[in-house]
């Protein structure tokens, strides 16, 4: 493999070969716009675009696209030629900064959740200059945000953006009120560590669950699974090793900061952690890192799962998302340093957070509510539905401290004695770990655990952006005309603490006596996509989105109505796929299983009457007794799939099928896997989850 330093960012149209390429002040024009959102000039981005395109084309690229994150949950992208006639039947190579800035994708076949009409087609792509362009397969990708016509906002981009922005301004005035008057600019940073799971391909397209679903709507657990915790961190197979090469080097040249790989907790899953950026290309780097996964693994006959549940009864895949924010100086704002209980600037920033995660603990939840995500949170092994945070023994006590009016005097930290003279010692961190957190303080940020692994990461960042802007502009009103800011400000904070108190939460979170513990706190616990979203439009919410300028009330509306209306879609898509597979493949297996037993039982009792037909009797007893039982649900579901068409509202229809063909499917999944451990493995159809989770 070539030097990893050489390769990185090499198909990036990074800041080094911008600076190569573009006349110093075009550099500098694009620059004031890239470090300082300020508006970018035509005349800078022709020839910002002309420049791009010389380079791209002698990457070998004939072809650039906008690529921007519609409400559908993947990227999107329309390929145009650089070709444009030269009048003498020949072409040249040509791109504008109007093409650059500017692009029309048909906006009425992507999502609007009824705020756009089929015959309001047009739609716009507009370049965001803060991600950098870059090369795949001979196109120039460049990142952009989706509005409609009248501009609705119909992307995932443009509110991240705009909530960056709003952070940026009230994290700015605070700042500046405490006396850091040189500060001009604020970024929220954030590191995604992403899970996914690798299969073999052959098995992929033995099993159209994880086709048409990605996840496996039959199968009987296989005899092992991730009891021995032999998995996580295991040492890694030569194959998935290969892949995990591949997939690096193709990350690096796309200037992706790939960094940590290794074995996760379930047989066959992986997972791979970049070093944190800024919240915007942190989002374009992680959807491009899962999209790249997925090509990679094609390349070695095998399939990347990023469902968050692809296997019942192990693991299933999530994404953290660690967040923090710094300064144009590139402080961390979440850095305690030495003696937090005399960092007032960092205590007001703390109490920010914790009572922003407080108030819109259901934005928190709601972002992360997806059909996948369902399976997992409050299931035992993400962390709950209920969100609550995670201080540390040192932080909480300083807070409780804070609260309680008491003197504190921060712990030193400790030094680790290995008791082996040739091992090191070492500096303990402050705090151990709280791994059923959903949203636990490490160190300097902030890792919000609830997330599922497919989710586009742009949603629940500009939710959390949003939300501790509002708090800072409120601490601002409250402290601006002080005359003791000092003073005004412990109160301020003692304040917040005390109110919110019931927000930091330090022991399991995945114990029953914290629900109970939660309910009493009167924290919220949503334990689906449908109970959750419900919330999105109370009004608290509403107010928080507009007031703040990130998206309107009816773009709030739609949202909402997009994400019940996916959901609705895609169990409907596992119902009927669950049909297809009972009545087309098992019902039939089972029977033919079944035949040959009778068959069995009839030529022994022609051979002798002596002989022992027990086992097959007993075997075609229990299969057939099932088989009614298996026939029977999946009529019932069938019935049910049919009748969700009378539900007409959104919210209505979503609730149904969470309640009836989801709890449907749930039973005859049961009868199922029932039937595949009494069944000749010569006689199912689909491979077992034996074969998949170890067959790589
Ligand atoms: P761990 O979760 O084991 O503590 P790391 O400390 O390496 O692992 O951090 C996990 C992720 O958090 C990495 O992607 C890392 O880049 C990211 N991270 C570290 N510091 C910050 C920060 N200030 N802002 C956002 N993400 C960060
Ligand atoms: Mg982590």
């Amino acid at each position: 493999m070539k030097n990893a330093a050489s390769l990185f960012g090499r198909y990036v149209f990074n800041d080094r070969k911008m600076q190569e390429r573009l006349p110093k002040a075009t550099y500098k024009a694009l620059q004031k716009t890239i470090q300082n959102g300020e508006p970018l000039d035509l005349n800078v981005a022709n020839v910002v675009a002309n420049a791009m395109k010389d380079w791209a084309v002698e990457m070998g690229c004939t072809h650039y696209t906008h690529w921007f994150q519609p409400m559908t949950g993947v990227t999107a992208e329309k390929h145009d030629s650089f070709i444009t006639p030269s009048g003498n039947g020949e072409v040249i190579m040509e791109f504008s900064g109007k093409e650059l800035i500017k692009g029309e994708p048909d906006a009425s076949s992507f999502p609007s959740g009824g705020i756009r009409a089929t015959f309001e087609a047009r739609g716009y792509t507009t370049w965001d200059p803060t991600s950098p362009a870059f090369i795949r397969d001979g196109t120039l990708y460049i990142p952009t945000a989706f509005c409609s016509y009248t501009g609705e906002v119909l992307d995932k981009k443009t509110p991240l953006l705009r909530s960056m922005e709003r952070l940026s301004s009230q994290a700015v005035k605070v700042l500046n009120l405490l006396g850091k008057t040189d500060v001009k600019r604020v970024t929220t940073t954030v590191g995604p560590e992403q899970e996914y799971f690798l299969i073999d391909k052959t098995m992929y397209d033995k099993r159209p669950d994880l086709i048409y679903t990605g996840r496996t709507l039959f199968g009987a657990m296989a005899p092992k699974g991730q009891e021995l915790e032999d998995h996580y961190f295991g040492s890694i197979k030569t194959r998935v090793a290969e892949y995990m090469r591949d997939l690096d080097t193709e990350l690096w040249e796309l200037g992706v900061y790939a960094k940590t790989k290794h074995n996760e907790v379930a047989p066959s899953q992986h997972e791979l952690a970049p070093i944190f950026t800024t919240s915007n290309i942190a989002t374009d780097h992680n959807e491009l890192c899962m999209e790249v996964m997925k090509k990679t693994a094609e390349k070695h006959g095998l399939v990347c799962l990023l469902h968050e549940k692809p296997f019942a009864g192990v693991n299933g895949s999530g994404k953290h998302n660690n967040w923090s924010i710094s300064t144009d100086s590139g402080e961390n704002l979440l850095d305690p340093g030495k003696n937090p209980e005399d960092n007032l600037q960092f205590l007001l920033f703390l109490a920010a957070v914790v009572k922003a995660v407080d108030e819109y603990q259901d934005l928190l939840r709601i972002t992360v509510a997806s059909a996948g995500n369902d399976h997992r949170l409050g299931a035992n092994e993400a962390p709950p539905a209920i969100i609550s945070m995670y201080l540390g023994d040192d932080l909480g006590a300083l807070v409780e401290s804070i609260i309680e009016g008491k003197d504190y005097k921060s712990h030193k930290a400790a030094r680790m004695e290995t008791g082996v003279d040739a091992l090191p010692d070492f500096k303990k961190d402050n705090s151990d770990r709280n791994r059923t957190s959903p949203f636990a303080f490490t160190g300097n940020k902030f890792e919000f655990r609830a997330l599922g692994s497919s989710l586009n990461i742009a949603c629940p960042n500009y939710m959390l952006n949003t939300m501790v802007a509002e708090e800072l502009s409120e601490f601002y009103e409250a402290l601006k005309d002080s005359s003791d800011l000092e003073s005004d400000l412990r109160a301020l904070v003692k304040k917040a603490f005390t109110e919110h108190q019931r927000i930091i939460f330090n022991g399991d979170n995945y114990s029953d006596e914290w629900v109970e513990e939660a309910e009493k706190r009167g924290l919220c616990n949503y334990k689906s996509l449908p109970e959750a979203m419900e919330h999105y439009i109370d009004k608290k919410n509403v107010d928080l989105f507009t007031s703040n300028g990130i998206v309107t009330e009816a773009e709030i509306h739609a949202r909402y109505e997009i994400e019940l209306e996916q959901y609705s879609k895609l169990l409907n898509i596992e119902a009927l796929t669950m049909l297809d597979m009972a009545k087309k493949n098992i019902a039939p297996a089972v029977m033919a299983f079944a035949k040959e037993l009778a068959q069995g039982v009839e030529l022994k009792k022609s051979v002798s009457s002596s002989l022992s037909t027990f086992a097959e009797e007993k075997l075609l007893q229990n299969l057939s007794d099932l088989l009614e039982k298996f026939v029977k649900k999946t009529d019932e579901l069938e019935s049910a799939v049919k009748a969700a068409a009378e539900h007409t509202d959104n919210l209505d229809r979503a609730k149904y099928y969470r309640n009836t063909v989801f709890a449907l499917m749930n039973e005859l999944r049961e009868l199922g896997d029932s039937m595949e451990t009494e069944t000749s493995a010569e006689y199912w159809p689909y491979p077992s989850y034996g074969e998949i989770l170890f067959g790589v």
